[in-house]
């Protein structure tokens, strides 16, 4: 197994990370098709509990009654 030849200092690391986290941190957002919040793409609405025309979060708020 390779061996790493010498210790990275914590300055280094953080300054590589980031770098490479820093395109990470801004994920995608799309508007809720439900409610039409900003949301991150791939999760369940904050706001409605809404996730691709079904209702998978209990406690978010009931504003909207289903029928
Ligand atoms: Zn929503």
């Amino acid at each position: 197994m390779a061996t790493p030849k010498s210790r990275v200092s914590h300055s280094r690391t953080h300054k590589r990370k980031s770098e490479w986290i820093g395109g990470l941190s801004a994920p995608e957002t799309t508007a809720c098709p439900h409610c039409g919040e900003v949301i991150r793409n791939y999760t369940a609405c904050g706001e409605c509990g809404y996730y691709r025309g079904r209702k998978v979060l209990k406690g978010a708020s009931e504003s909207e009654k289903e029928a």
